[in-house]
């Protein structure tokens, strides 16, 4: 037989329970010590090179919008979880906080990125949109032939034999152009992070 309302409200407000909830009682709140704090503005130019975003680990926690002065890179402290990677990260020190610029200088660490490219021949068929696309190869061959064939070698894609082949792997910047106007999924970049020992005496 199914239990009236009387007898839920009772289980649910057992005397036990109630003392419990009232007189729970958790540590406060307190950063551990190896917390760096939340990133802060340093008043430099953000040149929108995106590394602060791509070195970023926690989803949302960071992004570089558009202002009316510029480009301005944007903490979303209730997902950042404050590593220091981004002040790290940015080339033009856009980002800082106290602690952690001192710890690159100790360290005389600092992180470098590169793109891998990688191309599924199986399902490419050589339409030439990524190669169209990409701002790298505009600058290369701003007249770039529909189909992304050119004569050039100088391009970071070109399709050739009916495939889109990387050439310079090096010069891409990591935008995914490439991947949004792919229509068969067959392009993907990938963001390769190394820490690069920093000559000198750090930033
Ligand atoms: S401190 Fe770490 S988690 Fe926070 S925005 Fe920067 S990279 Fe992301
Ligand atoms: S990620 Fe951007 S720069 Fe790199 S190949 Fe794709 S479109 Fe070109
Ligand atoms: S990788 Fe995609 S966009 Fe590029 S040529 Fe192949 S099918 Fe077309």
């Amino acid at each position: 037989m199914p239990l009236s309302i009387v007898a839920y409200a009772r289980e649910f407000c057992r005397l036990e329970w109630v003392k419990k909830f009232l007189a729970a009682k958790t540590a406060p709140l307190v950063a551990p010590p190896y917390f760096r704090n939340f990133p802060v503005l340093s008043g430099k130019t953000c040149t929108h090179h995106l590394h602060c975003m791509m070195v970023c680990p926690a989803p949302g926690a960071i992004e570089v919008v558009r202002t009316p002065t510029g480009w301005e890179p944007r903490i979303h402290e209730g997902h950042c979880i404050r590593c220091g990677l981004c002040v790290e990260a940015c080339p033009n020190g856009v980002l800082s906080s106290g602690r952690i610029l001192e710890s690159v200088a100790l360290a005389r660490t600092g992180l470098s990125f590169s793109f891998r490219i990688d191309v599924d021949l199986a399902r490419c068929m050589g339409c030439g949109n990524c190669a169209v696309s990409c701002p790298v190869n505009k600058l290369v061959d701003a007249q770039m032939a529909h189909g992304g064939h050119a004569s050039t070698e100088d391009l970071l894609l070109k399709v050739s034999d009916g495939k889109c082949r990387v050439l310079h792997a090096e010069k891409c910047t990591g935008c995914k152009t490439c991947e949004d106007n792919c229509p068969n999924g067959a392009i993907s970049v990938a963001r390769l992070l190394s820490a690069v020992h920093v000559q000198g005496e750090g930033q």
